[in-house]
């Protein structure tokens, strides 16, 4: 199996090719073609695994050719901390060179000003941790109402960093039309009670 097998769209199997991957890893192959017909997605992979990539390609490809509009960005992702948020957002520029989508990382420690600015200007991805997403929800700057992709990564270290509730609150404010991908690395039981309160019909994949 190439990328070229997967049905990604022009400008992400080019940026893809960019990067100088020929093989998608086993998450990959398994969860784009799923994400891109619409589908939910519980994925049991640790990070190394090409994880990011499984939920950002197939991600750029359901966002291309619309634009955001101010305040109303179109989709969500949801890391337990700066760090990830940050790779998670590097990902998103090495494979979104070839699109016009802009992105917003909302993570303690950068500026409100900036991330005001940003949000008002219209974000199509916003990428973020649980605690400043609803700080800023909590400030009337952020609507969800078209937020209708929403990625929960690394469920178990939410767990262990005491997110829940936070999470828990923010999927109460998205449409309940969505499409969700929920990744964790252990599949706990009070993980698996989650994914069963947040995702419909999920093709489940384990790598
Ligand atoms: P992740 O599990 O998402 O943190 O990715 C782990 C590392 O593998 C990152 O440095 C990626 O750039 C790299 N990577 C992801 N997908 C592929 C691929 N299909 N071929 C080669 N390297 C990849």
């Amino acid at each position: 199996v190439t990328f070229a097998d997967l049905g990604l769209s022009e400008p992400i199997f080019h940026a893809v090719a960019d990067a100088g991957y020929i093989h998608p890893t086993p998450i990959q192959e398994q969860a784009i073609p799923v994400v891109l017909q619409g589908r939910d997605v519980l994925g049991c992979a640790q990070t190394g695994t090409g994880k990011t990539a499984s939920f950002v390609l197939p991600m750029l490809d359901i966002l291309a050719g619309s634009r955001a509009k101010a305040r109303m960005p179109r989709s969500l992702i949801l890391e337990p901390t700066r760090e990830l948020a940050l790779q998670v957002a590097e990902n998103f520029v090495k494979y979104g060179k070839h699109l016009k989508l802009v992105h917003a990382l909302l993570i303690g420690g950068e500026s409100m000003d900036e991330q005001k600015a940003v949000l008002n200007a219209g974000v199509d991805v916003l990428i973020a941790t649980p605690g400043r997403l609803l700080d800023l929800f909590e400030r009337g700057r952020i609507l969800l109402a078209d937020c209708k992709v929403l990625v929960i990564d690394e469920a178990d270290r939410m767990l262990d960093m005491g997110f829940i509730p936070d999470v828990e609150r923010i999927v109460s404010l998205l449409p309940p039309l969505r499409q969700t991908l929920f990744f964790s690395a252990t599949m706990a039981p009070e993980i698996r009670r989650l994914a069963d309160a947040f995702l419909r019909n999920p093709r489940e994949i384990t790598v």
